[in-house]
């Protein structure tokens, strides 16, 4: 997963989007980086690391202009070295800049007609490489000199005709100013927000209206579907529906796991979305559970606290924080390789022993993935003197991959994958283990917004909103994904792009 911003501001715009990067940084601490434009020039700074890490003082000074882009990186395709952190730059048309958020299903084979019809290279395994020249490209075909709004969203609309997959873009065009579009599903979030300036509207897209919140710009509303927003250098906006297919499925598992919540996406707080979440699990538990004899209710931090609680209120049981999460380290699930990522969990949570001594625990998280962190957690519960360790997920089971920029693992390394749940449970040693049923996740969710009709859930029930996932591709994403594949991926590469990288 990745975070992506975009700002056409009267003044400076360097700290704005440094400060919206912050608070985007969940959704990515693998690599950072933002593309300034000043006097007709590309200002860029970007390396692996975190973005307190890969911004100093020296990088900031010379991130000049009012108008640029950002990106916090979370590696799904390809590798994590820094040939492929973001925004890419091409200098052909016009010079364009550009930085995304998601997955394109269909990479190599506009890879191809990209370097058949196009003559165009992509340099690096990344899919917003390739959609970069997929929007240069077309932007060339579109316009002459004077490129027009109507020009912008032709070729919008020949990427969507072209790409597959999910993808929340930003860029920059030289001269001219800042696109934003969002795939036909609208899988992957990106909002639109406003503020008054003296000299008039300046304006900001990004992920997640937490970033808007944080430079206090105002939300204004979340990007449609297969929509283009254009803002001009000197801050008018325009905005088109580019494609005729464009229907919004947005990820569930974004208000799972993912977005933070005091961000709103697509209508739907995440946060009441987790209270709903935690309201239909606490109410199965009770259907399902009504026979265990339950102390206390506890989350395992931080996403899951939410849906605890109000497991706890439905089930009228205590609820209480039985661990203590480390706040300076990064999330374990990002570590290359599994024995690190084993390790991780230790350094990262510790238990209160007090809260866990002679009691039946009854323990929430948002989901189960590879089962690393269920296990250890449950064996730190026991090791604190927890009598009977049940186990609750919000999420569904976990059994298919994900192809649309979430970095889920290859399904063998999913611990639901083949399994049925006494088998998970027995794995991950509780004594007891629930998931929500997919039908209750989507009514949580959908709860907050009733027009929204379906939802992207293909990683608890294998049903690819693209519809052209075949075995075939899974295959192959298999090969480039699971731990193994990285880390050779890791060693080998040495590609650069980063021709005009402030270091
Ligand atoms: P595990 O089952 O050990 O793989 O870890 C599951 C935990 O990882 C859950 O508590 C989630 O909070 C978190 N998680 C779920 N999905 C992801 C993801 N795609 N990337 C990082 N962490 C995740």
């Amino acid at each position: 997963m990745c975070g992506v911003v975009g700002i056409v501001s009267h003044s400076p715009v360097n700290q704005y989007l440094y400060d919206a990067l912050t608070v985007l940084q969940h959704r990515g601490q693998d690599a950072a980086g933002i593309m300034t434009i000043n006097n007709g020039m590309f200002k860029l700074r970007k390396a692996n690391g975190l973005v307190r890490d890969v911004f100093e003082q020296k990088h900031m000074f010379r991130l000049a202009g009012n108008w640029g882009i950002g990106h916090v990186r979370y590696p799904t395709a390809g590798s994590s070295t820094s040939a492929e952190a973001q925004p890419f730059y091409t200098n052909s048309p016009f010079g364009i800049s550009l930085a995304h958020n998601g997955n394109l299903t269909n990479a190599e084979d506009l890879r191809a007609e990209l370097k058949s019809e196009a003559r165009r290279h992509v340099n690096t395994s990344s899919d917003s490489e390739l959609l970069m020249n997929l929007f240069a490209h077309q932007i060339c075909e579109s316009a002459d000199m004077d490129l027009q709004p109507e020009n912008v969203f032709t070729a919008v609309k020949a990427v969507h005709k072209k790409a597959r997959g999910a993808y929340a873009v930003v860029a920059a065009i030289v001269g001219y100013g800042l696109v934003a579009f969002r795939d036909i599903n609208g899988v992957r979030p990106l909002v639109l927000g406003q503020r008054e300036a003296e000299q008039g509207m300046e304006y900001m897209v990004a992920s997640e209206s937490v970033a808007l919140d944080a430079v206090g710009f105002s939300f204004v509303r979340d990007v449609a579907p297969g929509e283009a927003v254009y803002i001009t250098e000197d801050g008018q906006l325009y905005s088109e529906q580019c494609s005729d297919e464009a229907k919004l499925v947005p990820c569930i598992f974004e208000y799972v796991y993912f977005a933070r919540p005091d961000s709103a996406i697509d209508g739907i707080s995440v946060y009441d979305a987790r209270v709903q979440m935690g309201k239909k699990l606490g109410q199965k538990i009770k259907r399902v559970w009504d026979h265990l004899d339950i102390d206390v209710v506890i989350p395992i931090p931080e996403t899951s606290c939410d849906i605890a609680l109000e497991i706890a209120s439905t089930l009228n049981i205590p609820y209480r924080q039985g661990y203590v999460k480390n706040r300076y380290i990064g999330r374990t699930f990002i570590m290359p390789g599994q024995q690190q990522r084993r390790k991780s969990v230790r350094r990262k949570l510790n238990a209160i022993a007090s809260e866990f001594k002679g009691k039946n625990v009854l323990l929430v998280d948002d989901s189960i993935v590879r089962g690393t962190t269920s296990e250890q957690i449950i064996e730190m519960a026991r090791e604190a003197g927890a009598k009977k360790v049940y186990f609750a997920s919000a999420a569904p089971e976990i059994r298919f991959p994900n192809v649309y920029g979430i970095d889920m693992p290859t399904p063998n390394e999913l611990i639901a994958y083949g399994r049925d749940v006494e088998e998970v449970c027995e794995m991950i040693k509780a004594d007891g283990l629930i998931f929500q049923d997919i039908e209750d996740l989507v009514v949580a969710v959908k709860t907050g917004n009733e027009t929204i009709s379906k939802f992207e859930t293909s990683v608890f029930d294998g049903n690819y909103i693209t519809g052209d996932v075949t075995q075939e591709y899974l295959d192959r994403l298999d090969n480039i994904r699971n731990d193994s594949a990285k880390a050779q991926e890791n060693q080998n590469q040495t590609a650069s792009l980063d021709i005009h990288n402030i270091n």
